[in-house]
């Protein structure tokens, strides 16, 4: 019985697959918020470095290569390992095989360090000194604090204020990496100003941090603007998770029927489902593919599909995605990472043509989830992985239930050892549930403009 499957270094992936290379139908373009024309590379040099501007927008090849650099920094916690959770399957008593690739192992926690360590290259090379980003429950702003240090970037972090408040250790993280952190929204941009005088107790969200962080980008010489999920370039260097994930379930002798993975803006669901979602596609595969949203937060289950911006101010393109509307304000779930209101428009695309899916978990049925998991695996999940979770285990019991042998694989986002403030709340019994009424979402999406 090997538990954990592992690939030598010279098995690692030398390039991201880029899916929408195969999807029949390409996703809506973007626009440029302007002009309304779609997006060139061209309109996003000002903001990203142009090799990410232009793997944004590439429609055609297949296959990127991973730059030398980028692969030895990789080398420092790649491959990561596909586990068996046998712990999990015993307690569940299912004829389930349940599989989680663990992006816990990264230096920094999570997945994020994967679209990191590839930005931060790509800046430098193209001699960029300064980058802004946001983060909101600190993971991605640690990962990039680490990928800055790396490629020697000065990075300026806008953390959303509850998680700055409630997560000061991923603060602390990010300080010893050597990044400044800023509390969003914050005084020092027109965006963050905007939005305290309308509300000056607001606690902060994804949105409104990342129009302060492209605000301070636009204003800095030679400073670029880095984001941790929802663009297309993201999820392609995530790609990396599922394309070592395939190779791995050969090694173990299976392939997955149902693919699982949480989703904030969908970087690491994308990342370990696109390499098999190929095989759909192109090879008449009928693996399933279950994007686990939390409950309060549920854009691909109940938001539209429209062309919205990427922040609260307005300054993204637009993108045709699953939204909630830019300035819907999500409940403050300890799941900080997933508190965001669109998709990326490549998933959204896919969801559209239903070759996926996606279902919504409850913040306490996540922390069961959680907690389980940890007792049988040994690993204490990320709050967010903890949705991926509850849908695999949720899908285990339905295999049960019909007494089907199913092989399931999930995505291990990240550990929770720097959330154990909300594994005590759990504990202590002080997490609610959130209950969001269709009026609630229509106030926001029924101000959306029709494009689509
Ligand atoms: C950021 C984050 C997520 C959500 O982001 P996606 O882009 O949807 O993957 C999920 N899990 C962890 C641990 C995160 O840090």
């Amino acid at each position: 019985m090997t538990k954990r499957f592992l690939l030598s270094e010279n098995e690692i992936p030398t390039q991201w697959y880029n899916i929408v290379a195969d999807m029949k139908n390409k996703p809506l373009p973007m626009l440029n918020p302007g002009t309304r024309q779609p997006l060139k590379p061209e309109d996003l040099f000002p903001l990203f470095a142009e090799e990410l501007a232009k793997q944004e927008l590439n429609e055609t090849d297949r296959y990127i290569d991973i730059p030398e650099e980028v692969r030895d920094k990789y080398k420092f916690y790649r491959s990561t390992p596909l586990v068996r959770a046998y712990g999990l399957e015993k307690a569940l008593d299912t004829p389930a095989h349940i599989y989680f690739k663990n992006e816990s192992v990264s230096p920094v926690g999570s997945h994020k360090l994967n679209s990191a360590l590839a930005q931060a290259y790509y800046c430098q090379k193209q001699g960029v000194t300064n980058i802004t980003t946001e983060t909101g429950a600190g993971q991605w702003g640690t990962a990039m604090s680490y990928a800055a240090k790396a490629f020697g970037l000065e990075l300026a972090v806008y953390m959303v204020k509850i998680s700055y408040e409630q997560k000061p250790y991923r603060r602390s993280v990010m300080h010893t990496f050597g990044s400044q952190v800023i509390a969003s929204p914050s005084m020092s941009t027109k965006a963050g100003r905007d939005i305290l005088t309308k509300n000056p107790n607001y606690q902060g969200s994804l949105g409104t941090a990342i129009s302060e962080a492209v605000e301070l980008a636009m204003q800095t010489p030679n400073c670029k603007y880095v984001l941790g999920s929802v663009l297309n370039h993201v999820t392609l260097h995530q790609t990396i998770i599922g394309l070592e994930a395939e190779k791995q379930m050969a090694m173990a002798g299976e392939y997955p029927d149902i693919v699982i993975g949480c989703f904030g803006g969908g970087s690491n669901f994308g990342g370990v489902s696109f390499p098999f979602l190929r095989h759909n596609l192109l090879d008449g595969k009928t693996t399933r593919f279950i994007a686990a949203e939390p409950a309060s937060c549920p854009k691909l289950t109940r938001g539209i599909f429209e062309y919205d911006h990427g922040d609260e101010s307005g300054y993204t393109p637009l993108i045709p995605m699953f939204t909630l509307g830019h300035d819907f304000a999500p409940a403050h779930i300890h799941a900080g990472g997933l508190r965001y209101h669109g998709a990326g428009s490549i998933v959204s695309q896919l969801k559209k043509d239903g070759l996926m899916e996606a279902v919504d978990i409850q913040q306490l049925d996540s922390f069961k989830a959680g907690v389980l998991f940890a007792q049988t695996e040994g690993i204490v999940p990320a709050p967010e992985s903890c949705h991926a979770i509850a849908a695999a285990i949720n899908e285990a019991n339905q295999a049960k239930i019909e007494g089907k042998q199913k092989t399931i694989l999930f995505n291990l986002s990240g550990h929770g050892l720097i959330d154990m403030a909300a594994y005590d709340a759990y504990l202590a019994d002080d997490l609610s549930n959130y209950e969001l009424s269709d009026a609630d979402i229509q106030k926001n999406v029924g101000k959306l403009e029709k494009i689509a």
